[in-house]
């Protein structure tokens, strides 16, 4: 089969590989139908997540087809469509068993799929631990519409849920990538009264406006006086941090109000500062939340039930052949790009 391969830090080749078969009697293999490149993935290439490992075909954001499944897996049977996630864990440590399947101790858990093996940037994978790992994508659900699912979906949706977000909220979301644009649909499932979403692309920033008139959009400039003037208790209720640039942090905690949370989603190249006698006072709760992928099952029904959208994220389509072009339209952001789906071998 053909895997996209990670050979050494700044290059990635398209390769013939071996089809995966089950290793571990809880496995299971995956045909990928659809899958998409992640902005992770560029770190990888780019050689900024030291535990991935040279020589696995990247990729962790992917549906498929199970094919073939492992003695012990009870939750998934050839032929089910699923959702990958992109956290493998057992379902059964201390931390697993509250939800906080990021933090599983299982020695195979974490991000391992496309970072310590192989993923699904090809047209097989194998998914260790298949009844936590998968969940079946309900039927008139489609691929482009689960294709988020298990990534980029549940990072939004673990960040709106512990944003505790109310009716009368005015919640503002710095970063309209596309896990920014995941955590403001979630946003919206919580019922605020008003989102304004801050982003410093004019292209991005027209997307937001075209696809969800109802929200509000500034620049990182405009933010805080927009912040200032239309919330009269000082500041917005809930911030949700995502873009991870050099003053997002700052700007986060400054336009929030005394008492807000302010959840941090993003991922920063560098520390950041937390100001603390500047703060003094202002008594903020601050959340980090990086993807925690335990809510897919109520992911995919609400997207069934039409609640969630994420196919206008799908700006460009590649079959797997041509991933090389998506990664160089994807990684110098051309075209408008938002998500590239990557679809079987032609
Ligand atoms: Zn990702
Ligand atoms: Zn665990």
């Amino acid at each position: 089969m053909l895997g996209y391969v990670y050979v050494a830090p700044g290059r990635f080749a398209l390769q013939e590989r071996p089809v995966p078969t089950v290793v571990d009697a809880r496995d299971a293999v995956v045909r990928v139908t659809l899958g998409s490149i992640c902005t992770s993935d560029l770190h990888i290439k780019h050689g900024s997540v030291p535990r991935a490992v040279p020589g696995i075909i990247v990729g962790h954001e992917m549906v498929g087809v199970v094919e073939q499944v492992g003695a012990e897996v009870r939750t998934v049977r050839p032929g089910d469509r699923v959702t990958v996630n992109v956290e493998t864990f057992c379902g059964e440590c201390f931390f697993c068993r509250r939800g906080f399947v990021n933090n599983c101790t299982d020695p195979h858990g974490g991000w391992a799929l496309g970072c310590r093996i192989d993923g699904g940037q090809a047209e097989y994978v194998r998914v260790p631990y298949a009844d936590s790992g998968l969940n079946r994508i309900p039927d008139g659900v489609s691929d482009e519409q689960a294709l988020f699912v298990g990534d980029i979906l549940a990072t939004g949706f673990w960040a709106a849920r512990i944003s505790e977000i109310k009716p009368d909220d005015t919640v503002l979301i710095i970063g309209a990538g596309p896990t920014g644009i995941c955590t403001l649909l979630c946003a919206q499932l919580h019922g605020p009264q008003c989102i304004i979403v801050c982003e410093k692309s004019p292209e991005r920033a027209a997307f937001v406006r075209r696809h969800y008139p109802g929200v509000e959009v500034v620049s990182p400039e405009e933010c805080l006086p927009t912040i200032r003037r239309r919330c009269e208790r000082g500041g917005a209720d809930v911030v949700l941090e995502v873009a991870g640039s050099d003053d997002s942090f700052r700007l986060a905690w400054e336009c929030a109000r005394p008492n807000a949370v302010v959840t941090v989603v993003a991922l920063y190249d560098k520390p950041q500062v937390l100001p603390l006698p500047e703060m003094y006072g202002k008594n903020l709760t601050f959340k980090t939340g990086g993807v925690d992928g335990c809510d897919c099952a109520e992911i995919l029904d609400l997207i069934a039930a039409g609640r969630i959208d994420t196919t206008p994220l799908i700006t460009h389509r590649y079959a797997l052949d041509d991933i090389e072009e998506a990664y160089r339209i994807f990684e110098n952001r051309l075209d408008g790009v938002i998500k590239v789906a990557i679809t079987a071998r032609r």
